[in-house]
């Protein structure tokens, strides 16, 4: 079997679904296909859970009305009917005497769900052997709301023998990025997710491959939207991959590797609109960028700065702390650099940060720099890093021989 997995934004008009159903219809075989939310669907469903939150209601039930209408005129111009055809989600699952990270997952996972019924219905109604999943039911989580951690031991038996049953049909339509607690609630599994539930599907069923529809060629050197002449790299080792997700490179969740690289599944990265070129394959015998710089950029760095309140800093006895303080607020480390007396982090400046500042605050004299940027460079020459750091404000450094790491300042 095979696992494809579609985005946002290539199912996000009634083209892109048949677009969706083309690329399945080119494939033989048993095919399990995982759907994110349509177009911007998750980013909207946050601001109805915000409207809600600051007790706006009136704000959330007209957003949450646009969501309904954008997935009503995407049925109907595929030709199905609203309401017969699929039935869509009629209130909004909010209660307000549950924390907002449980509310969040119970809303914003809504979209998957969506998605996943329009499209189910879709392919059936023309002609194809479909399945639609309620995922949130198959892969079990705990619930740790918005990154809820994935127990495989039930989920790969649950989804196991939901696919070796004798009179399951061919194609399998189910829901990325969500799962579901035992007791039955909802759960997400991080922003981006749908590419690493795709690897956990993959890795359940021993699959012969999973690929990742998107709207670029393949994996390129650079970010398009950022540097002129890209180029793709036709094959990369898991490791390669690991690192440029790890890095900041947008094209694969950072989870999505392991669970492929564990059963040596290869994972493609391919063009939804030309599918029939060869895209990207990362593999155990991949070869990785040869001879290509690859520039990365992970974007909303913040540098944290901590230094010992009496000066007598010892490293060592410190860094257990530091990271367990990182650890317990979430924080996502994306550099480090120490000192004798001082150790700096740089970590994505989510919504934990402000907490995390306090806690550390409690040890050592800390100071941050916001709205900065990683840039990674892979495969980098003298040559290339000066390039690079012309015309920039760069706060830190490291390089390596053959890679060069910039905090730079954010100018826009
Ligand atoms: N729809 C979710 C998001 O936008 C998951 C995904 O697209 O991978 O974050
Ligand atoms: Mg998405």
């Amino acid at each position: 079997m095979k696992v494809y997995k579609f985005g946002g934004a290539s199912v996000r008009d009634a083209a892109g679904v048949r677009n969706l159903e083309q690329i399945v219809r080119m494939t033989d075989g048993d095919l399990l296909v995982v759907v994110s939310a349509m177009g911007k669907t998750t980013n909207a469903l946050e601001r109805v859970v915000d409207a809600l939150a600051a007790g706006q209601e009136e704000k959330a039930l007209t957003q949450w009305v646009d969501i309904i209408d954008y997935h009503v005129a995407i049925m109907r111009a595929l030709g199905l009917q609203p309401g017969a055809d699929v039935r869509l989600q009629g209130e909004i699952p909010y209660d307000p005497a549950k924390p907002y990270d449980e509310n969040y997952d119970q809303i914003v996972s809504l979209g998957e769900i969506m998605s996943t019924q329009i499209i189910a219905v879709y392919l059936l109604k023309q002609g194809l052997p479909v399945e639609w999943w309620n995922v949130p039911k198959l892969l079990r989580t705990d619930n740790t709301w918005r990154e809820a951690k994935v127990d495989d031991n039930v989920s790969r038996s649950v989804i196991r023998s939901g696919w070796d049953r004798p009179q399951r049909p061919r194609i399998v339509v189910a829901q990325g990025f969500i799962g579901g607690t035992e007791d039955g609630r909802r759960t997400t599994l991080g922003r981006e997710g749908s590419d690493y539930s795709a690897a956990l599907f993959g890795n359940y069923l021993d699959a012969e491959s999973v690929t990742i529809w998107k709207d670029v060629p393949g994996i390129l050197n650079a970010d398009p939207r950022i540097e002129q002449n890209t180029v793709l790299i036709p094959s990369l080792r898991y490791q390669d991959a690991v690192e440029l997700s790890y890095s900041g490179a947008q094209v694969i969740h950072p989870k999505t590797i392991r669970p492929l690289e564990n059963k040596r599944i290869p994972l493609f990265v391919k063009p939804f609109g030309n599918p029939s070129a060869d895209g990207s394959c990362i593999s155990a015998d991949g070869v990785g960028p040869v001879n290509i710089p690859v520039y990365i950029w992970r974007k909303n760095q913040i540098l944290i700065t901590m230094r010992a309140k009496d000066f007598s800093f010892v490293l060592e006895e410190s860094l257990h702390e530091i990271f367990d303080i990182i650890h317990n607020h979430r924080l996502k480390v994306s550099l480090i650099q120490s000192s004798a007396v001082t150790i700096s982090v740089c970590v994505d400046n989510t919504r934990f940060v402000a907490d995390a500042i306090d806690a550390l605050r409690a040890h050592f004299n800390v100071t941050y720099n916001e709205n900065l940027s990683l840039l990674t460079i892979r495969g980098t020459t003298p040559e290339i890093l000066q390039r690079a750091r012309d015309g920039k404000q760069i706060l830190l450094s490291q390089t390596t021989r053959r890679t060069a790491r910039l905090v730079v300042v954010e100018t826009d």
